[in-house]
Order: C-alpha cells, then structure tokens, then sequence
C-alpha cells in the first residue's frame, strides 16, 4: 500500500530489530514514506546503520535526547535534507533497571524517577518544542505508552508513572499544536521481547499473563504496532488526536477472567 506517499518521516528509538520502531520503520517504508532514522549512542551507530541501510537514502543521525544540544542538532541536521518534514515516531524510554522490580516504594529513587520522567516523557515535549515550525500542517506525531500509566503492573513502577506523564503530555501537546492543524497519539502497546522490555523483572510471568487473558488468541508483534502507526501519521486518521489507542488484543478491558 501506499498510504504514506509523499511523507517525510522521522522515527527514532531503534536499536535491535525486535525494536518496536523497527517494525515502525518497516510499515512505513512498505507504505512509500521518505524516513531519517536516529540513533542514541557511537557504540549503537553501525547495528542500527545495518538494520535501516535499505529503507533510507540519508545518514542516521545521533541523539541523545538527555541532551537538549543534541536535540537541536538532530533538527539542524535533517534540515539539510528537508525544510519540512509531515511528522515523528517518538519510541524512546528508559528507567535505571533497578527501578524495575520489587516494591514500588522501597525501590523508587529521586534520580530514578526524574531519569523516567526525563528521557520517556519530556523528550516528547523537548522534540516538538525543537521541530514544530519544521512541520507541515496535517503532520503527525506517534509515541509508544503502555498500560501500566493507568494500571498497576508489579515490577514496572516508576515507569508506569512516566507513561501516565507521557499521555498527559500527548494530551497538552495535541491542545497546542491542533492550532498549526499538527496530530499527535500514542499507542499503548501489548508487552514484546525487546531490549528495553527485558529490564523488567519477570517480563516472561507478564508475556504469560497476558497469553491466558486477552481477548484475542494472537500475539500481537512490532509489525501490528507498525501498521497501526502508518494509519496515525496518514490522512486516514486525519480526526484523530491526542489518544491513546490500545494495540493489545483487547487486554485493557478485562476486570475479571474466567476460571
Ligand atoms: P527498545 O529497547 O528496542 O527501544 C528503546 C529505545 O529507546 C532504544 O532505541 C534506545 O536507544 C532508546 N533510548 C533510550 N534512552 C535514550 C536516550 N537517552 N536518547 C535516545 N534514545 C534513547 O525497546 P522497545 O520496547 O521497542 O521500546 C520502544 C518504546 O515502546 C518505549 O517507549 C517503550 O516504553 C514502549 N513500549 C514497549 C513495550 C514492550 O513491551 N516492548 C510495551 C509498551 C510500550
């Protein structure tokens, strides 16, 4: 299909090709899109250069979004390629692993919890701050959240705070730049085998947990993700903005299983 013909698209957050934003990546170029690709750190640039070689012309480029200058220099850099751009896939998030398992409260730091909320939410905000007057109307902006924003997930703690940060922030950023006619959502991904994922402690009970209790007897994969995204950034979802869609199978809606 050619849904993104003609679309300019940015999508950071790969580092393996189990990366949810690799499966982005790969729906996006099968829909026709024009993509530049980020990478975080020197060591990761050839493994992600490899990975992306065949769906770009231009030369991945380093961010760090800890790093404002960084930020600044993605933008700078793109704009040597294009003057605008249609839109973002923001897939980044990250929490010290300790962070990651036991109790809630015992286990959460204050720099645990503003390297969360730094690197998982404010990014978002930073990118756009940086980018918006680079992009076209009707562009569109896709981050990643999960259920533990509004659910409680044993072992996912601080993060769960960050992700509910990460939809708020959606929300406020879809209110501003709904006025430059920009779209911005999430989706709410099921849990996949990826790097980051791999941090939580007993990230397999969840995989189980999940298998026994969703609605819909299917795995979802990063290539469902992936499909999903391409209709967020194409004039197919052009009604659309500040949500979160739930790409899980149906798990959100479930109170009670049966026994
Ligand atoms: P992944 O490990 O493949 O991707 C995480 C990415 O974040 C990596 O590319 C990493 O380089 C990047 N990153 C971390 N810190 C960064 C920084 N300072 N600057 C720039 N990039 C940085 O894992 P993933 O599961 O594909 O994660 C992508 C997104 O999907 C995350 O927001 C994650 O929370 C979300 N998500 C994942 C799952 C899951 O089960 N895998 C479920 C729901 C949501």
């Amino acid at each position: 299909m050619q849904l993104l013909l003609g679309k300019k698209i940015l999508i950071t957050g790969i580092i393996s090709k189990l990366s949810i934003a690799y499966g982005i990546a790969k729906a996006m170029y099968n829909n026709k899109a024009e993509l530049i690709f980020t990478y975080q750190k020197k060591k990761n640039k050839k493994r992600v250069e490899k990975l992306v070689k065949n769906m770009t012309k231009y030369p991945i480029i380093k961010c760090d979004v800890s790093k404002d200058h960084n930020i600044k220099f993605l933008f700078v850099q793109i704009s040597k390629f294009w003057n605008k751009f249609h839109g973002f896939v923001h897939s980044i998030a990250f929490v010290p692993k300790n962070q990651l398992k036991g109790s809630f409260i015992e286990n959460t730091s204050r720099k645990g919890f503003q390297i969360a909320h730094d690197i998982s939410s404010y990014s978002l905000t930073a990118m756009v701050k940086e980018c918006r007057f680079m992009l076209y109307p009707k562009s569109s902006i896709v981050s990643l959240s999960y259920l533990g924003s509004n659910r409680v997930i044993p072992n996912y703690n601080v993060m769960g705070l960050a992700k509910a940060s990460l939809e708020a922030n959606i929300r406020y950023i879809a209110y501003d730049i709904g006025k430059q006619n920009i779209r911005i959502n999430g989706i709410s991904s099921s849990p996949i085998k990826t790097l980051a994922s791999s941090g939580i402690n007993n990230f397999d009970y969840i995989l189980k947990f999940y298998k026994k209790i969703t609605p819909l007897s299917y795995q979802i994969t990063i290539n469902d993700i992936g499909n999903v995204a391409v209709f967020l950034c194409s004039d197919l979802s052009c009604g659309i903005t500040g949500e979160i869609i739930h790409v899980d199978g149906g798990f959100n809606l479930i109170g009670i299983n049966k026994k």
